[in-house]
């Protein structure tokens, strides 16, 4: 079979022996790929290192796998960007480990989404230069649940339809959005939101650092919703963000 070619994120790198590793990598027009990554194999004039690294950017040629659960095998890559800046503080680095997380839990292998490939790397941009982190993780976060078919409607109650105009209001990803005061009764699983954030979303506006933090709160929730679980970083995340600022 040839090997294909992508635009290509590393989102985790796992041993799979002395001399391979298992790379996850978010590539553009492949989605979610699952490969081997062989190093330098001793005694054989066959020497391959690809020298993957987390968050790195690049082109790949690899072979894809021949049925479901098995992996490929990634025959070049080719560095393009290393994303360097998002290294120099913990939190943007924690937010970048985050982002990939999300990408390689709530994807599926080979099912491709061009547009999220290109958030993920916006955002790795955005980390890479200095930009606020919360945002921009808000961001990439509502990108990924839009594509994934879990968009949440913020902007407004999701049964009944208008903007709350009291408190208390709730979030639940069961009911996928914004709960008002007068419909929270229909729906047990929930959490409180902060009211000033669905009236910002809904005028357009953008977010103050303290509203960016409340909706990255939301969003991390419905995610943990989704999956059943906190995502492995997300502590470590918020450690961080709390240290070395938001
Ligand atoms: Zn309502």
């Amino acid at each position: 079979m040839p090997a294909i070619t992508d635009r290509a994120i590393v989102l985790r790198l796992s041993d799979y022996s002395e001399t391979s590793q298992i790379a996850t990598i978010f590539t553009r027009a492949h989605g979610l790929v699952r490969l081997i990554a062989k190093g330098v194999k001793r005694s054989t004039s066959k020497r391959v290192n690809v020298g993957l690294d987390l968050l790195e950017g690049g082109e790949i040629a690899f072979v894809p796998s021949k049925a479901a659960a098995m992996l490929g095998v990634l025959t070049e890559w080719r560095q393009l960007t290393t994303f360097s800046g998002l290294r120099t503080a913990l939190s943007r680095l924690y937010a970048g480990l985050y982002a990939a997380e999300l990408t390689s839990l709530l994807n599926e292998e080979y099912d491709p989404h061009a547009e999220l490939f290109e958030e993920l790397e916006e955002l790795l941009r955005d980390l890479d230069a200095q930009q606020p982190v919360e945002p921009a993780l808000a961001s990439f976060q509502l990108a990924l649940l839009g594509a994934i078919g879990y968009a949440p409607m913020l902007e407004h109650c999701i049964i009944c339809g208008h903007t709350p105009r009291s408190e208390p209001v709730y979030f639940s990803a069961r009911a996928g959005g914004v709960l008002c005061r007068d419909c929270e009764m229909h729906q047990i699983e929930k959490v409180r939101m902060d009211r000033r954030l669905v009236g910002r979303l809904a005028e357009g506006r953008s977010l103050t650092p303290e509203l960016s933090h409340a909706l990255r709160d939301v969003l991390d929730y419905q995610i943990s919703q989704i999956l059943g679980r906190r995502p492995v970083v997300a502590a470590s995340l918020e450690i961080a963000l709390r240290a070395t600022g938001r």
